[in-house]
């Protein structure tokens, strides 16, 4: 299903160009237009799915495959030493299109981004509480 007005749903399937590193019948691999680094890319799939919770289990599946295959011919030909996999589900998690899409992020020496989080401190019994709450 493609929506409308979803600008990857157009970018997945050709409708608007993009700076393409691979493409098969069910996925689109493009170059970010705001990249965090050199090769920064994108994983969408063709067909319309808000989020990873709304993804087919075999498209699931799929785009670790392919996010190892691109990760792997991105480090061999752009010479980078680290790589981030980035994905963001909701706005409150830093989501600001509402299309499934892996960032690969390529990580450089010295390549001045910094991503991640603040670690925090829990006691072992917040943690217990924690793992309780979320296998209940
Ligand atoms: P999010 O914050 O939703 O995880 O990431 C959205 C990403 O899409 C951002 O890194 C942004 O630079 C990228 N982006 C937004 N619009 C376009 C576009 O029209 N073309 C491309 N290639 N990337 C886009
Ligand atoms: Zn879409």
């Amino acid at each position: 299903m493609k929506k409308e007005d979803c600008i990857f749903c157009k970018i997945a399937n050709g409708e608007i160009p993009s700076k393409t590193l691979y493409e098969d019948e069910e996925f689109r691999v493009i170059l970010d237009l705001n990249p965090a680094t050199k090769g920064h890319a994108l994983i969408l799939p063709k067909n319309h799915a808000d989020d990873l919770y709304e993804l087919s289990d075999g498209q699931a599946s799929k785009i670790m495959l392919l996010a190892k295959k691109m990760a792997r011919q991105m480090t061999e030909n752009l010479h980078c030493i680290g790589m981030n996999l980035v994905q963001n589900n909701g706005e409150a998690a830093g989501q600001t299109v509402r299309h499934f899409h892996l960032h690969l992020i390529p990580r450089y020496e010295n390549d001045g981004q910094q991503l991640g989080w603040k670690p925090c401190e829990a006691t072992q019994e917040e943690l217990e509480m924690v793992r309780k709450q979320i296998v209940q």
